[in-house]
């Protein structure tokens, strides 16, 4: 299977410099040559013409031909070396390729492989068939409907209404039902699940710390989890990291559950007869899914089967001459019957098992994990509780401050995007926490420095939990309460599997978007028009523009701040205006029929899946909706610093 053409370096200026060696260790196949025959032989590695890799003897002593089945050139011959074969479950996240996703080795999630699933599901007997579902990330839709309303607007000289997130959802599902999938979903409902299970561990989490001692190591700050980019960066070169990152399952990783273990037991199939596929912003969400922590050791199933691309998924729609910029039927309809599953193949009331659709969690387009920390605080303090923000370096760092009527700072928060960002605050999270942190690529535990950090200083003398009464504590000296983590530079609307910006037409240059590398280098496997300078790759042949189809100019780089605004104001379009304590308190006490569906939704799903709030309920719902990090060992030196 081809890798998809579209990963490529991107945008270097905030990329974490790649180390040379994959640390993933190779087992030698070969017969063990006898010692004798390398005595004195200096041996180097050649390639052919072919691309094939042989270890060849440039000494004096000749190698035994029994091992040596091919010539390289007419004074050396050599050992052909077997190819190491990696595959995406074999990612250490060593760091030994590509930051943004460690791509190079995705080869096994792609939409050939959705089409192949599909194809011979089709045919296949009672025994082996299963259930298509298809998830999909709200920053995906509003991609598409960014990328729709610029073609129509740039296309058509009277001005149109923007084509919105809940309308693209309808006209994906619509075609997704035409290739095979029945039921399709966005996966806010699973983040509104997520989120209600983040503000959970971050009461357990604050409720340790104000303990002290060792119950408080790594409770605070806790920082999001639900980037998968961050998670690898933190498991393979910041490991002293990993006890403050939640371990609060991702939104993907729950909608894998529900549709796995509960979608799946209402319907009266296992996991392992439900194939799930999600369409996500970015690559990275490949790795996450592929993670042995999910993985379903008794029916030998994932929870989510195959991850692509907002970008695959356009593919998809190309290859099978789906037009999403035509309306289907009902999309503006407010009555939901998209999304359902059909009777025929539902044991119960089809509204039983429908989750609600395109909630709205305010705060950030990347999923309002600190907003939702925030919201859940002010809901249940005693006192009003004052929210106030600082952009620090840019955009992509600010900070949040809430604090009560007398002044004091109750809560500190932070919005991190982006590795440079990212790179500064595990640093003075680190100093705060008097955690030292590694400078290497491999994760090498830290030493907890003796004696605490600043903050632990600051309790000291406070001598005092961060929230409630205590002597006034300077906003600059107060550690984190909570980081929102996060990767990509913008969020989550500026992932690399997004579709790249449409620019308005100028009619300089054709190219035939859609057809896969049919316009030559300029144009990647996904189709898409590739300025490979401007993206790390130099090809050289100084393009970034390219005209499509229907006469839109679309440039190829990632990026690029105005398009990832639109997107961003695009993500915001749908959706009812919601309760704020209701996106997140589970209790039920929401306005608006979108989230109080979504309130008794959760209710009726955690009771159905948990059971009751005793001992066997809690660890059932920490088994479904948490999970944990691992560092990465190597002996790799620091990757990180090392140069291409
Ligand atoms: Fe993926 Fe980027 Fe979002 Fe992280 S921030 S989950 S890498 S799109």
């Amino acid at each position: 299977m081809a890798f998809s053409g579209a990963l490529t370096l991107t945008d270097l200026n905030d990329f974490i410099s790649p180390s040379q060696a994959c640390i993933k260790p190779v087992e030698q196949t070969n017969g063990k040559p006898k010692q004798e025959e390398y005595v004195g032989a200096k041996t180097e590695i050649v390639v052919d013409s072919t691309g094939s890799y042989y270890e060849v003897s440039s000494g004096s002593v000749e190698l035994n031909t029994t091992t040596l089945p091919s010539r390289v050139n007419n004074e050396i011959s050599g050992t052909k070396l077997e190819q190491a074969q990696i595959s995406l479950n074999d990612c250490l996240a060593c760091s030994g390729c590509i930051t943004s996703a460690e791509s190079v080795l995705i080869t096994l999630q792609s939409h050939t492989e959705v089409f192949t699933f599909l194809e011979h599901n089709q045919d296949a007997c009672d025994d082996t068939k299963k259930l298509p579902v298809l998830s999909i990330a709200p920053q995906s839709l509003a991609s598409l409907a960014t990328a729709l309303s610029a073609s129509l607007s740039s296309s058509s000289t009277s001005s149109s209404s923007p084509i919105t997130p809940l309308q693209v959802l309808r006209r994906v599902t619509t075609f997704c039902n035409s290739i095979g999938f029945p039921h399709v979903v966005d996966i806010t409902f699973a983040r509104h699940l997520a989120l209600q299970e983040h503000v959970l561990e971050f009461e357990e989490r604050k409720e340790r710390d104000s303990k002290g001692g060792q119950d408080a190591q790594g409770a605070l700050p806790m920082l999001a989890s639900a980037c998968p980019g961050w998670i690898c960066y933190a498991e393979k070169a910041h490991a002293e990291m990993l006890p403050f990152v939640a371990t609060t399952k991702s939104p993907q990783q729950v909608m894998g559950t529900l549709v796995k273990e509960w979608l799946g037991t209402r319907m009266g199939l296992t996991p392992d007869k439900v194939y799930h596929v999600s369409v996500m912003p970015c690559y990275d969400k490949k790795l996450e899914a592929s993670r042995q922590d999910f993985y379903n050791d008794v029916y030998s199933t994932r929870d989510v089967d195959c991850v692509i691309t907002t970008g695959e998924l356009e593919l998809m729609m190309k290859e099978r001459g789906w037009d999403l910029s035509v309306p289907v039927p009902g999309e503006l309809d407010e009555d939901i019957s998209f999304g359902s599953l059909p009777q025929s193949l539902v044991n119960s009331n089809a509204d039983d098992i429908r989750f609600p659709e395109l909630l709205q969690h305010p705060g950030s387009s990347s999923g309002s994990y600190l907003h939702s920390i925030i919201f859940h605080l002010q809901r249940k303090s005693d006192v009003p509780l004052t929210l106030t923000s600082k952009v620090m370096r840019n955009s992509d760092y600010e900070e949040f401050l809430l604090t009560t009527p007398t002044g004091k700072i109750a809560f500190k928060g932070a919005k991190c995007y982006g590795f440079r960002n990212l790179q500064n605050v595990v640093r003075k999270v680190g100093r705060e926490r008097g955690v030292r942190t590694a400078g290497g690529a491999a994760g090498r535990m830290a030493g907890r420095a003796t004696g605490g950090g600043i903050r632990d200083r600051m309790k000291r003398k406070a001598g005092a939990a961060t929230n409630g009464a205590g002597p006034e504590e300077n906003a600059d000296d107060k550690g984190y309460d909570y980081v929102e983590v996060m990767a990509c530079p913008g969020g989550c609307v500026n992932g690399g599997g997004q579709l790249k910006p449409i620019l308005p037409k100028n009619g300089n240059q054709t190219s035939t978007l859609g057809t896969s590398g049919a316009a030559g280098t300029s144009v990647d496997a996904e189709g898409y028009p590739r300025d490979w300078e401007q993206n790390g790759g130099g090809t050289g042949t100084g393009t970034d523009t390219v005209q499509t189809q229907s006469g839109v100019v679309m440039n190829a780089k990632w990026g690029d701040k105005d398009w990832t605004g639109k997107v961003e104001v695009t993500y915001w379009l749908t959706g009812e205006p919601s309760s704020l304590s209701s996106a997140i308190s589970g209790s039920g006490s929401s306005q608006g029929g979108g989230m109080a569906w979504a309130d008794e939704m959760a209710v009726r799903v955690l009771t159905e899946m948990c059971g009751s709030d005793d001992d066997e309920g809690v660890k059932t719902r920490r088994r479904l909706f948490r999970t944990e990090y691992h560092a990465v060992q190597s002996d790799v030196g620091n990757g990180l610093a090392v140069k291409w």
